[in-house]
């Protein structure tokens, strides 16, 4: 048995690098990992750009105020200015237009006799680059924008947008296949008969590799011969990633790690000491990587959300893909064995303080208390008890609480 740190450092290690590079449209690419740096091709803001609704004007005209200056041009946004303004003159600028030569602040509307007029009485005096956006302010143009490996969300959308990048380069997706094993699993619309249950990992680990934004082979329901396995993994290991269930503990039915090494699977780890999740397997095949999580629905869970989805955004070309954890104040006693780290589900409530509370469970079949939770409490190998009221790490997720 090998401690939780130790596993993800060799699942990392041995994470395949993404596959390739490829270009897509913009608009497809929020979810994507940027495949390489990126550079502005112009300046932002363009030019000397007013901040505000108002007049554009020499600040040194407004050393007494109110001053009455003369209107000699109306600059709307997407217009150029039809040449400079000399002393004692203004112009009406809208707010993302360029301001005119000779011109070095803008006065806002609300300061002013109004718009419509040949002149304009100010009444307040203002610094010069008061409401001026300086060409090249925000970014100059050749420089560097967004890094190779950033993940693009709405923001990085919008900075691509500003600086021209369209089409992307982004990482190809790496394909995961989900393998679920079992004699005793029913899909979740059948009705399951004496002594069976409704397989809840594959639908759960699709769900958790969509969250991901990957799209999820759901290969097939497979009962605990090996035979079928070893036929359902050779197509399984035709995937980037083979995320398979069950059948990994030490029962006289647990095949999965004797067909992964029948099909020459490097097995890296196959006994974690964290709680739940111990029996987790991993292993790489060429550039594939094969997870084999308990069948335990929640071990599943929790492991597909520490382990699994640290080494796909690796995968996936992700700089950032560590484990993200906040400080949280204990709400209740945890008492636990020494043995393993525990990672338990709890609720994480935000406000003035971050507190976090576990969820009482029986067990790693419990899907209803994790369904209760938004965050797993990281509870240290060694510790038998974690005491309320003192700071623990939490893992949180995207949308978590
Ligand atoms: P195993 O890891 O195959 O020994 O399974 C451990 C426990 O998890 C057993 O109680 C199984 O019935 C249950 N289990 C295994 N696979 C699934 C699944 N796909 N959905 C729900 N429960 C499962
Ligand atoms: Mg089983």
């Amino acid at each position: 048995m090998i401690e939780f740190e130790k596993a993800l450092k060799l699942i990392l290690e041995n994470t395949p690098d993404p596959a390739g590079i490829c270009k897509v449209p913009l608009s497809d690419a929020s979810g994507r990992v940027l495949a390489s740096d990126v550079v502005s091709d112009v300046d932002i803001p363009p030019f000397n750009k007013s901040a505000m609704d108002g007049f554009a004007l020499r600040a040194e005209d407004l050393e007494v105020v109110p001053a009455n200056l003369n209107v000699v041009m109306d600059i709307p946004a997407g217009t150029t200015p039809s040449g400079p303004i000399g002393p004692g003159e203004a112009a009406s600028v809208m707010t993302g237009a360029p301001i005119p030569q000779g011109s070095n602040t803008v006065v806002q509307v609300e300061w002013t006799s109004g718009f419509g007029e040949k002149t304009v009485k100010i009444d307040r005096s203002v610094n010069a680059g008061a409401n001026v956006s300086p060409l090249g302010e925000i970014v100059e143009n050749g420089a560097t924008v967004l890094s190779k490996g950033t993940l693009i969300d709405v923001e990085e959308v919008a900075l691509l947008a500003a600086v021209g990048c369209d089409p992307v380069p982004v990482f190809e997706l790496p394909s995961v296949a989900i393998l679920t094993t079992g004699d005793e699993i029913v899909a979740p619309s059948e009705k399951p008969g004496p002594s069976q249950i409704r397989d809840t990992n594959g639908p759960a680990l699709a769900a958790f590799v969509r969250s991901l934004g990957l799209n999820p082979v759901l290969l097939h329901r497979v009962g605990d011969d090996v035979e079928t396995l070893r036929r359902a993994v050779t197509e399984g290991l035709e995937y980037d990633c083979l995320i398979m269930s069950g059948g990994v503990s030490a029962g006289a039915y647990d095949f999965v790690e004797d067909v992964l090494k029948e099909l020459d699977v490097t097995i890296h780890t196959r006994r974690i000491a964290v709680k739940p999740g111990k029996p987790t397997i991993f292993g790489t095949h060429d550039n594939k990587m094969i997870f084999g999580l308990p069948g335990n629905p929640v071990s599943g869970i929790v492991i597909a959300r520490l382990l699994v989805e640290t080494a796909l955004r690796v995968r996936m070309g992700q700089n950032n893909s560590g484990i993200v954890t906040v400080r949280a104040r204990l709400t209740k006693d945890i008492r636990k064995k020494a043995n393993r780290a525990w990672y338990i589900h709890g609720t994480l409530s935000s406000g003035n303080e971050i507190t976090v509370t576990p969820v009482a469970n029986r067990g790693s079949a419990d899907l209803p208390a994790a369904a209760r939770g938004n965050c797993l409490i990281v509870t240290p190998k060694g510790e038998t008890l974690i005491e309320r009221d003192s700071t623990v790490d939490v893992v949180v997720w995207e949308r978590s609480w």
